[in-house]
């Protein structure tokens, strides 16, 4: 059977993971926003290709997003959608343009995304990506992999972290209480090991 699942949730709040793991275990096509624009990067919308707007290092608006969004959905058997909607408009949209089996929010408090976002270190060398608690390297600051220096980049620092997580709040916050109020909402307590949060998703897909 094909399902139609959203997966909400912080940045850090683990959708990426669950969302890869949710396509295998029901074969399902997983849909992020940016995997759907680079895929149709130079289809005509009323507005323009995404790739014009890429390309002079611009966000791509909603209108263009919405329009690639719905055709990805469309194309795919079941879904597990990731990385949309990012605002009440998008929401609304959404509810229009397909019908969701499922719309699952991954609840994690802000001081735990704050203590993953900020333990995430790279190297500098070739990129191996690293955690200080859930992914340590052997030895701390050097990359398993090739010896190189592993850094903390700009954007997982504590104050870039917080104003990231605050974009998320003012934005999805009104999302997540959309389908609250459609009584669609299954909330889970991501605040477990991976595979616990993937059984009590899977628990509440199919319970
Ligand atoms: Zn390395």
């Amino acid at each position: 059977m094909s399902r139609n699942i959203l997966l909400l949730g912080a940045p850090g709040a683990g959708k990426g993971t669950q969302s890869k793991k949710l396509a295998e275990e029901y074969d399902l096509e997983h849909v992020t926003t940016g995997d759907a624009l680079r895929a149709n990067k130079d289809m005509e919308t009323e507005y323009g290709t995404p790739r014009s707007f890429m390309e002079a290092g611009e966000l791509v608006p909603d209108p263009v997003v919405n329009e690639i969004v719905k055709v990805a959905l469309e194309e795919a058997d079941g879904y597990v959608l990731d990385g949309y909607p990012r605002n009440l408009d998008q929401a609304e949209y959404l509810d229009e343009i397909t019908d969701l089996d499922a719309v699952i929010y991954l609840d994690v408090s802000e001081e735990e995304l704050v203590d993953r976002l900020t333990g995430r270190r790279v190297c500098d060398e070739c990129g191996a990506n690293y955690h200080v608690e859930f992914q340590p390297p052997e030895e701390a600051g050097v990359c398993d992999e090739c010896g190189g220096e592993l850094i903390q980049r700009e954007d997982d620092t504590e104050e870039t972290v917080r104003e990231r997580l605050q974009v998320f709040y003012d934005n999805t916050e009104p999302v997540i209480e959309h389908f609250r109020e459609q009584g669609d909402l299954i909330e889970i307590d991501g605040e477990a090991t991976p595979d616990e949060v993937f059984d009590r998703i899977t628990d509440a897909i199919e319970n």
